[in-house]
């Protein structure tokens, strides 16, 4: 059966100041897909998760989850719609606990979901060996992990990830990957940005390709992984 739609970016235009950082980007995510989201330096990857988040509102176009709009919907109700963001950069708290991290991305509910707590540390045994360790103290591996694993305490349905393999060793960057694909397999939705894109492609079900603001190649992954046009942009072949 085709998959129920989830995420819906109809026609994005955002801009900063006079920018215009995306001009017309259609993009849907499905229930229970990795799609991966491609593009080079300033193509807009992480101007359209941060739309998506309510960290920046369209001047035209809409964001629609579930069918209904939440295009200028602030950031901390968009995250009680179950979209959790793990940001370009990871942007853990240096000065607090790797637990405290965790329990700050739970902060939409009452009390920490222990349940969700066992969950990461068992997603990410590295951080439950360290989990009275300051963040600021930790690998980048280490804190990239840290950043995933607090967007997870939100509970998300859907989880966008901006550049989880950034800067990080190729053999660190294998264990992240292979933890997204058991994310995912868990029942949570990923949205994907990747400079890395041959790995990114091998992991999701589908991608789009983004230049210069605008959505240039899109299908499934196999074939985009064999597009000798994506092959030669992207996977610096050719
Ligand atoms: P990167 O991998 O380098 O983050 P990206 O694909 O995520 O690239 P964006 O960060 O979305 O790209 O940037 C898209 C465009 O918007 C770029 O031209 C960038 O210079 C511009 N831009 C991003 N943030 C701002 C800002 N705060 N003010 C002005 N222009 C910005």
């Amino acid at each position: 059966p085709p998959r129920k739609k989830m995420l819906e970016l109809d026609d994005l235009h955002v801009f900063y100041g006079a920018i215009q950082a995306l001009k017309g980007v259609h993009i849907e995510v499905n229930e229970g897909e990795i799609v991966a989201l491609l593009g080079a330096n300033g193509a807009g990857k992480t101007t359209t998760l941060r739309t998506i988040s309510g960290l920046l509102t369209p001047r035209e176009g809409e964001v629609r989850w579930r069918g209904e709009r939440i295009d200028g919907v602030p950031a901390h109700h968009v995250v009680g719609l179950g979209i959790g963001h793990s940001p370009e950069g990871r942007r853990v708290f240096p000065a607090m606990t790797v637990t405290e991290n965790l329990n700050m991305g739970a902060y939409r509910f009452k009390s920490v979901p222990k349940a969700e707590l066992d969950r990461v540390f068992e997603l990410f045994p590295r951080l439950a060996e360290r989990r009275e360790q300051l963040a600021g103290t930790l690998s980048g591996g280490e804190q990239q992990m840290l950043a995933i694993g607090r967007a997870l305490m939100g509970q998300p349905k859907l989880l966008l990830l901006d550049e989880p393999s950034m800067g990080l060793a190729p053999l660190i960057v294998a264990q992240i990957f292979e933890i997204i694909r058991e994310i995912n397999e868990q029942g949570t939705t990923v949205l994907l940005v990747e400079q890395n894109a041959a790995q990114a492609l091998r992991l999701a079900h589908r991608g789009y390709a983004l230049e210069t603001g605008s959505v240039v190649l899109s299908g499934p992954a196999d074939r985009l992984l064999s597009d000798p046009k994506v092959r030669e942009a992207y996977l610096g072949e050719g």
